[in-house]
């Protein structure tokens, strides 16, 4: 069975340094009876450190929203993998749509990919389709991201990698709607297809799917069940402590997603 991961993404929110201690200090409080779940709370990277301080100790991981491909060296305004890992970060998404939208490329997005895995920290790698058109070649799409995003990235590693599925559609208070249950379905079934491939039945199986875009109160338990994913990338939702908590406490409840047979 694979642990369900709950993250929080909360991209550039707070916008002061005191509603994010007092946030992230909510959160913590709800959290001795996440159960078993995973719970990753992605501050702004400016935060981490006072993140970082109140949930030591505590069952909450540290995310970061971004990485530098490079070591070190003449990066300005960039975070290696190394820096993260000493400030205690464990799971860094990598490749959100709003970062490919800056131009990030498949390229570099692999190149963050193994700096992170190498480091044993975990990469949330985010694929996702713009528009979902008639002849269905977003499913391509989607495919060539994935092969793209693992190039070279060995069987071994893939225990420190999940993937998110969020479609760019469905993303932000732009969006017109969340996907629906039969299409998340339908892509997680095809994600694990596509990582079958790469991978075999036995790593591929093992490696967490989860979805990202509009996962609300309303719709997280009928997506765990008929999307069959093992976790969630929460945006919005997860700026609110009251409802993030009860998220977790719904996919807590939820009990383990059945095995998708691809
Ligand atoms: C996201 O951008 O990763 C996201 C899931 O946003 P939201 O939940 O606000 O749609």
């Amino acid at each position: 069975m694979i642990q369900k991961i709950l993250i929080a993404n909360w991209k550039m929110n707070p916008s002061s340094l005191a509603q994010a201690k007092a946030l992230v200090t909510e959160i913590k409080k709800a959290s001795k009876v996440f159960g078993e779940s995973l719970v990753v709370i992605a501050p702004p990277t400016i935060y981490l450190g006072e993140v970082q301080k109140i949930i030591a100790k505590s069952k909450l991981l540290l995310g970061a929203q971004n990485v530098s491909a490079e070591k070190e060296g003449a990066q300005t305004g960039e975070t290696s993998a190394g820096m993260l890992k000493d400030a205690k970060v464990e799971y860094i998404i990598i490749g959100h749509s709003e970062r490919r939208a800056k131009g990030e490329s498949d390229e570099v997005i692999n190149r963050k990919v193994i700096a992170v895995t190498d480091l044993a920290m975990t990469a949330v790698l985010c694929i996702g389709e713009r528009i979902r058109d008639d002849e269905g070649q977003y499913f391509e799409f989607l495919h060539g991201q994935i092969k793209s995003g693992l190039k070279k990235l060995s069987p071994k590693m893939t225990k420190s990698l999940v993937i998110a599925y969020e479609p760019i559609w469905a993303i932000g208070k732009d969006a017109k709607r969340a996907v629906r249950k039969e299409e998340l379905h339908e892509m997680t079934i095809f994600i694990r297809k596509a990582l079958l491939e790469l991978y075999g039945k036995s790593l591929a199986y093992k490696i967490p799917v989860i979805y990202g875009g509009s996962v609300d109160l309303n719709n997280v338990g009928d997506f765990l069940h008929g999307g069959m994913v093992d976790g969630f990338l929460i945006g919005r939702a997860s700026l609110d402590a009251k409802v993030f908590t009860e998220m977790v406490a719904i996919t807590k409840s939820s009990g383990s997603p059945k095995i998708v047979k691809v």
